[in-house]
């Protein structure tokens, strides 16, 4: 049994769902083709279907302990979990007694489903019983104490036996103590999905009374699942009809379902014949991956323990990386991997580990990597192999260092690098020939980052500096310049104090150089009063020209204006900074401000002027002075005080829409690209995604196009503003960044930009 789908892809995301087992598929298969009959009907097709779903109920009642509890067949776990609370509260209804407060418990760690479907039902059946989570503990484990004091009040209780995050178990038996001997009455209900066919279970010799299954968890298709039911517990059914299931759940039943389902029982049954491992094998596969993902990251955390959780699944974290760099990494080497739970994959965070206490970067950037018993020794050396093959494309992109440390196989960086920390960024920008850098609004949780980039790249940082004294963030200035700057004599913002002063069109301003440039400091208070902006420029005497970018800190943000409402901030000083700076690089530079709060990269006061009517105002010289400092209030006042000094583009809501992208599929582009030269496939990922993408050898459609990654866009669109009518094609893993990509260039004049719709992930 292949776990891949195909060659080169490593599927590591069975938590979330399995390939279909060939030899189940092939069931199904046959059962679709000659086992197809209705098991209602009385002729021969009929009884020869009705036999196969009564053999598939029989191996699941022995491989589970069923006893003389009822097995029913379901579209899956979340049919199942309805099914076991509905005929819970339903039946606990009966016993309310008015006036007195029900609770209903559930784990912490629990699946949404089961808490969703609790409000839901505690709502329509009117119990209006009070839903509270049972914690865990650091390790996962429920809190015993909890149960003992609140279970003699609940309705309703319930529990997983495996975590589909962490793979963490909960003891059973103990549980089954503390439940009943505080409550020998309250209905019980264990999601079992996760712990089919990795935990032994004797479901007879416990008090639980509904456990629902699910078949696609297993390497069954989708669409089918089952739930157990305790000899004698309440049911009420959760879907009526023509009575199919002896009538405790209608429906015409899924054959072919049954028909997988068989297959994988006899295997769970029958070890010798069986393509699923023991837990030894399966604890020796964690064990090698383990091995290989320390050794790929040796700063690697795992959130969960190893002696209660299932060999299957491994959650981990890696310090400096976030789950969405991680995903991308290891998607670009092949290896499908999810952060947090698959289900929730929009949510940037993860409840489960939130709920054990782990710190919240942990949580914030938790990888779960999880395989089946039907894992392979082969695969899990591929997927080593894989996983070292991934890590060390980080060089590629400065990311981390490799052994030697200064390899020649990384991508050479020359020009602007705009590194984020949410919505904030820093720049930097290195000259390759001098081996210099310049290093702006350095954020502190990025020190480390820059740090490897600095080393790796081999360059020396001329200047560390800050645009303004950060109120919403501390400044990682300092420590950084502790370490590359120890002799540098400089103001508390890092400029250097070494550096000249020149008079240009009646402003004095100071400068540093870097390489062949000159870096130009230029005070422009009003957001706050030490506000700076930096001009890096070829030629000091034709700034509007010759000025590669401005770094405007928060005078100038995309969308906006930075605030003016703090203590050392001045509405007045802003109109004539505004103007100044106006004067000095005119429309067309562009502005790399300290914030980014819509993935817009960069900007120019001529995009700028087009949306913003305040901006517009000042700078057409149609209002005045005063008039500025009331209009700036205004917006000021309407910032919601709760982002605190996020000032977003909320303030001039009306043009914050997003432009309409001219959109390819993988076909239309193929075949543009086979008519005309003058499309150009511009792949925005990072270099480690694209090399990867590349030495595997995966068939992608941008094989001639160049790497422009998202960290580098800036200076790209700096290099390129003299071919906007060029037609470029963005292209990345799923198509949501070039989308971003495609829109802040097209605000910029690129007005002939395309993108691919689903990436690479739909062209191959
Ligand atoms: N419970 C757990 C622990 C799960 O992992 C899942 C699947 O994600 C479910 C319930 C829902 O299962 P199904 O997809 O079969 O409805």
């Amino acid at each position: 049994m292949s776990q891949s789908a195909s060659l080169s892809q490593i599927y590591l995301d069975a938590n979330a769902t399995t390939p279909v087992l060939p030899q189940a598929a092939q069931a199904a298969m046959q059962a679709m083709e000659e086992l197809f009959g209705n098991p209602s009907s009385s002729h021969i097709t009929g009884i020869k279907a009705k036999n196969l779903m009564e053999q598939t109920r029989q191996r699941a009642k022995v491989l589970l302990g069923t006893g003389n509890g009822a097995l029913i067949f379901t579209s899956g776990a979340t049919e199942g979990i309805q099914t076991g609370i509905l005929s819970g509260l339903i039946k606990a209804r009966e016993t309310i007694e008015a006036d007195k407060q029900y609770s209903i418990l559930y784990g912490a760690t629990e699946h949404k489903a089961v808490p969703n479907s609790l409000e839901h039902w505690n709502k329509i059946l009117g119990l209006n019983a009070e839903i509270k989570a049972i914690p865990v503990d650091s390790l996962g484990n429920l809190d015993l104490k909890f149960i003992e004091n609140e279970v003699p009040n609940a309705l309703m209780i319930c529990t997983m036996a495996v975590n589909n995050e962490t793979g963490v178990y909960q003891d059973i038996q103990r549980l089954d103590k503390t439940i009943r001997q505080n409550n020998p009455n309250v209905f019980w209900m264990v999601d079992c999905v996760q712990a089919l066919g990795k935990r032994a279970m004797s479901l007879c010799e416990t008090s639980i009374d509904y456990a629902p299954f699910s078949g696609h968890k297993l390497y069954a298709p989708k669409g089918i699942g089952f739930v157990y039911i305790r000899e004698n517990a309440p049911f009420t059914p959760f879907i009526a009809g023509g009575g199919q299931e002896s009538g405790l759940r209608s429906g015409t039943e899924n054959l072919p379902g049954f028909a997988a389902l068989n297959v994988i029982f006899e295997m769970l049954i029958d070890h010798e014949n069986s393509c699923f491992s023991n837990a030894e094998i399966l604890e020796n596969y964690r064990q090698q991956l383990v091995s290989s993902l320390t050794a790929a990251f040796p700063e690697i955390v795992f959130n969960h323990s190893f002696e209660n959780s299932v060999p299957t699944t491994l959650n981990f974290a890696v310090p400096g990386f976030s789950s969405k760099e991680l995903m991308d990494l290891f998607d670009a080497a092949s290896i499908r991997v999810s952060s947090g739970s698959a289900c929730s994959s929009k949510v940037t965070r993860s409840f489960v580990l939130d709920a054990m206490g782990l710190p919240a970067w942990q949580s914030e950037s938790a990888i779960r990597l999880s395989f089946g018993p039907a894992m392979t020794q082969d695969e899990v050396n591929a997927a080593c192999d894989r996983i070292q093959l991934a890590a060390s494309a980080l060089t590629h992109s400065c990311l981390m260092l490799d052994a030697t440390q200064l390899s020649d196989d990384k991508t050479p960086l020359d020009g602007l690098v705009q590194l984020r920390g949410g919505a904030s960024c820093t720049w930097i920008y290195a000259d390759q020939k001098s081996k210099q850098a310049l290093i702006i609004d350095p954020l502190p949780e990025l020190e480390k980052r820059i740090d490897t980039l600095l080393k790796c790249q081999q360059l020396t940082p001329v200047a560390i500096i800050d645009t303004h004294g950060h109120a919403d963030h501390h400044s990682g200035r300092v420590p950084l310049a502790n370490k590359h700057l120890r002799q540098q004599a400089c103001d508390y913002l890092g400029w250097p104090k070494s550096s000249a002063k020149l008079h240009i069109d009646g402003t004095e301003v100071e400068e540093i150089t870097i390489g062949d440039l000159s870096l130009l400091k230029l005070d422009s208070p009003g957001h706050t009063d030490d506000s700076i902006t930096l001009l890096l420029t070829s030629d000091t005497n034709k700034l509007q020209s010759a000025t590669r970018f401005a770094f405007c800190g928060d005078t100038v943000l995309m969308g906006s204006l930075g605030r003016t409402n703090f203590e050392s901030s001045s509405a007045s000083k802003m109109f004539h900074s505004l103007k100044q700076l106006d004067h000095l690089i005119g429309r067309n530079t562009l502005l790399c401000a300290s914030h980014d709060y819509n993935n817009e990269f960069t900007t120019t006061l001529m995009a700028e002027i087009a949306r913003n009517p305040l901006l517009n105002d000042v700078l057409s010289e149609r209002i005045t002075e005063n008039q500025f400092i009331k209009q700036k209030a205004l917006l000021d006042a309407n910032l919601n005080d709760e982002v605190g000094t996020e000032i977003m583009c909320g303030a001039y809501t009306s043009d914050c829409h997003k432009l309409a992208i001219k959109e390819y599929d993988a076909t239309t582009l193929q075949s543009q690209l086979g008519h005309s030269d003058n499309i150009k496939i511009v792949d925005i990922r990072e270099p480690h995604e694209y090399v990867l993408q590349h030495s595997l050898g995966l068939n992608a459609i941008a094989t001639d196009g160049i790497n422009v990654p998202m960290t580098r866009l800036v200076q790209f669109i700096q290099q390129h503003q003299a071919d906007k009518n060029s037609e470029w094609v963005l292209v990345c893993r799923s198509g949501s960044r070039s989308l971003v990509v495609a829109q802040a260039m097209q605000r910029l004049g690129f007005n002939n930009i395309a993108h691919l719709k689903g990436g690479y992930a739909l062209s191959s």
